[in-house]
């Protein structure tokens, strides 16, 4: 599996595309960036973690519990991929200016509601300069049920 280093900026979308052309290299790209210093649980932050062969799965060694590299982020209760994600970061931190909810929608296949929710939780990735979830923020990632609670405010004024 070739591994691409965490810190790595892609110097345009080709690039980018090139070098994560499946979900599964996004996925593998992304767990380099989150466990840039080692694997830790999201859900206790134990650091022994079984890996399944899948690629995708993870074990806590402590409390046990599954999950996936996105649960902690930002990315966590998306049915979006982690491709897509990657791009929306590249799109969104390239363009000076930004970029909106019907132009990303077209640029990665999602419908504008997606794209929305996706901009949402990226401005969120910028405020915080991390991937990691804010703990007082809930969202609905279903492309039909976009709630955002009222504190979200005080992240994105
Ligand atoms: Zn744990």
């Amino acid at each position: 599996m070739e591994t691409i280093a965490p810190e790595k900026r892609f110097n345009s979308l080709i690039q980018l595309l090139n070098a994560l052309p499946d979900e599964q290299a996004a996925i593998n790209h992304f767990t380099a960036i989150r466990w840039k210093h080692g694997a830790f649980c999201p859900h206790c932050g134990f650091t022994k973690v079984y890996h399944f062969s899948d690629h995708r799965t993870h074990k806590c060694g402590d409390c046990r519990k599954r999950y996936s590299i996105k649960v902690g982020t930002i990315f966590e209760d998306s049915k979006v991929g982690l491709r897509e994600w990657m791009l929306a970061v590249w799109l969104t931190t390239s363009h000076i200016g930004g970029v909106t909810s019907t132009q990303l929608a077209k640029d990665i296949g999602v419908t504008q509601k997606t794209a929305w929710f996706m901009l949402h939780r990226l401005r969120c990735a910028t405020q915080t300069k991390s991937f990691n979830r804010p703990l007082n923020v809930e969202i609905e990632a279903d492309d039909d049920s976009i709630g955002v609670e009222k504190n979200n405010k005080d992240l994105i004024a």
